[in-house]
């Protein structure tokens, strides 16, 4: 194994690199100055941070906001990485004793805001410390074209040159046009740098843009049905967002509201409780957000149309951040054109006025646009290559073909086959899955040919494909039985390849979780320790961690070592609160099974 990868599994927990990962932390180490663009989830931070841990010195990450900072820090603390983030609510005396610990050397990573750069002392005193990489996160904020532009960010590139020793420079960001991309690396003064610009395509997030539709009873209905997700509903105006929130909270929802006309307190307070997972749904202007790196937020909802691609992009890509599926709706009237037409002519400043029309026209013909979103997405931000078919937005389900399915039925139905049509619905659906239950083994399924043999396929879905077989008429319910069923003519003429099946999906799923009940246990664990610590809940552990230790079911320290994620720190601070839950969880099971015999 070489050096990165032992980092990754040591500190991080994983096995592997993420898509460009790697490319990014080779080029980093040997000394390059590198520009990455990669989609939201995909782990910029990893391509930093493992460099950090390599050279020798300090590494700065300048970053937009302090909560973003704080999470990172809390984050790298977790996995035993020394860091610290510099914000306004530090006394001198303490920004001098982080960087006197900098300069020592105790300080690995140390993130502050671009603002800082502001100040002649500040950079003074850290021109001092032997810096071996600065990282920009947010990268696009330096330029004009970008959609997040900050004035402090044009520092940077000044600060640099005042250092004695040059040294690496790297930038990151999720969106970026190649426009955007020109400017910010002229910005910033970048050497011949490595650009990595991985696919923005999100394909968990699944997008659906809604004309005319009546909003309040959209909204209503969708919070209704997607009970228990933790979600954003982005506005236009303040105005817009205190009305809807009034709304939805006198239904009796869980909610919460963020725009820049509330207090900070009342700001920061709602943001915590969001965070915190107590609060279900913010409503919002898009003030809210850049600094929410909640992993499990499933929805996002836009109550009035967005500005421009990138910042709906940036704005959707805060959902689904740990690869779980995740709804994008955007609410489309063609009245709101002039709401934000008149948004832009009064407040933004006039040089950029007409670069951000512009943006708006492309904007509205996206919405407008017949076919795939994502290929449209992809094509704005220079990704040529797309598919034009994505079967993971309102145009592609609208406009779906009909897929050939037999090869799915095929082993659906030899499946049932092989188990003598004696096996209900979701055991069968766990055999062709490769998950070996208690039935499993006690009956030895796993041994059949056909174990494992869709374990690509969510559970959703081959759900969903049996159920058009039976509405098809090529599969039929065993009577007086709950979930069984059993072959008939039909489905002879498709196992032996005489009859094709054709079948129209509705949509892609991805639920993966197999315990519902151990699940809800974890998030009960999950909240006291982060009361306990003072962190963020999914800092402790994400969604998708807790769902491949549900998955795995680890009854042993060395099992839970294996879970993908859980870094040799975590393993050692948390793993024996895990293994309690699972010892009670069993417990607890064996006791319904005694009080059910
Ligand atoms: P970004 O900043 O690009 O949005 P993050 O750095 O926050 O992404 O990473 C997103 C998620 O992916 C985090 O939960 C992180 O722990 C996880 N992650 C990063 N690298 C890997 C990897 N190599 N394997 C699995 N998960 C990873």
């Amino acid at each position: 194994m070489n050096r990165e990868t032992i980092l990754l599994n040591k500190f991080y927990g994983y096995n592997s690199f993420k898509e460009g990962q790697y490319e990014v932390i080779s080029k980093i180490i040997s000394g390059k100055d590198c520009f990455c663009v990669l989609p939201t989830g995909g782990g910029k931070s990893i391509c930093y941070q493992i460099p950090a841990l390599l050279f020798e010195g300090l590494t700065i990450v300048i970053s937009p906001l302090v909560s973003l900072m704080k999470n990172q820090v809390d984050d790298l603390k977790t996995i035993g990485i020394s860091s610290e983030y510099i914000h306004g609510g530090l006394s001198l005396e303490e920004i001098d004793g982080i960087l006197k610990r900098a300069y020592f050397g105790e300080i690995k990573i140390l993130y502050i805001a671009p603002e800082r750069l502001d100040s002649e002392s500040f950079i003074k005193k850290v021109g001092k410390i032997d810096i071996s990489q600065i990282a920009i996160d947010e990268a696009h904020c330096v330029s004009i074209w970008g959609h997040d532009f900050r004035k402090s960010y044009l520092n940077i590139g000044r600060f640099i040159e005042t250092l004695p020793r040059r040294p690496i420079i790297t930038a990151f960001t999720a969106t970026a046009t190649n426009q955007v991309l020109e400017d910010s690396i002229k910005l910033l003064n970048l050497k011949k740098p490595f650009i990595y610009k991985g696919n923005p395509n999100r394909e968990n997030l699944q997008i659906y843009i809604h004309k005319e539709e009546d909003k309040l009873e959209f909204v209503t209905d969708f919070i209704k049905e997607n009970n228990s997700g933790f979600g954003i509903i982005y506005c236009l105006t303040t105005k817009e967002v205190d009305g809807l929130y009034g709304y939805l909270k006198d239904r009796g929802y869980n909610v919460g509201k963020y725009h820049g006309k509330m207090s900070i307190e009342e700001r920061n307070f709602n943001q915590e409780e969001f965070l915190n997972d107590n609060i279900e749904v913010i409503v919002a202007t898009n003030a809210f957000g850049m600094g929410i790196d909640k992993s499990n937020i499933s929805f996002i909802i836009h109550f009035t149309m967005a500005k421009n691609i990138e910042s709906y992009y940036q704005e959707v890509g805060r959902a689904g951040r740990d690869g779980e599926k995740a709804y994008c709706h955007l609410l489309y009237n063609r009245e709101d054109i002039a709401s934000v037409e008149y948004l832009i002519n009064t407040s933004i400043e006039f040089n950029r006025r007409e670069v951000e029309l512009k943006k708006l026209q492309n904007f509205i013909e996206f919405c407008d646009y017949e076919g795939c979103f994502k290929y449209f997405i992809m094509n704005y931000f220079g990704e040529k290559n797309t598919k034009d078919y994505c079967n993971s937005c309102s145009n592609c389900f609208k406009n779906e073909e009909v897929r050939d399915m037999t090869i799915e039925a095929q082993k659906i139905l030899s499946c049932i086959y092989r188990t003598k049509e004696e096996v209900g619905e979701s055991v069968l659906v766990d055999i062709l899955r490769g998950i070996r239950g208690p039935k499993i083994e006690e009956r030895k399924y796993y041994e059949l040919s056909t174990f494992a043999i869709m374990k690509e396929y969510s559970g959703t879905l081959i759900r969903d494909i049996i159920s058009e077989l039976i509405e098809q008429g090529y599969l039929s319910r065993k009577e007086k039985t709950y979930s069984m069923m059993k072959l008939n003519k039909k489905s002879l003429e498709v196992l032996k390849g005489r009859e094709k099946v054709f079948i129209k999906l509705e949509e892609k799923s991805t639920d993966l979780c197999l315990d519902q009940e151990l699940f809800k246990r974890f998030r009960i664990l999950r909240k006291d320790l982060s009361r306990r610590e003072g962190v963020k809940p999914y800092i402790i552990f994400t969604d998708n961690l807790l769902i491949e230790i549900v998955n795995n079911y680890p009854r042993t320290k060395e099992e839970l070592s294996k879970i993908k994620g859980l870094g040799e720190n975590k393993l050692n601070k948390y793993g024996p609160f895990i293994l309690t839950v699972i010892r009670d969880y069993d417990k607890y099971k064996k006791a319904i099974e005694t009080g059910a015999n």
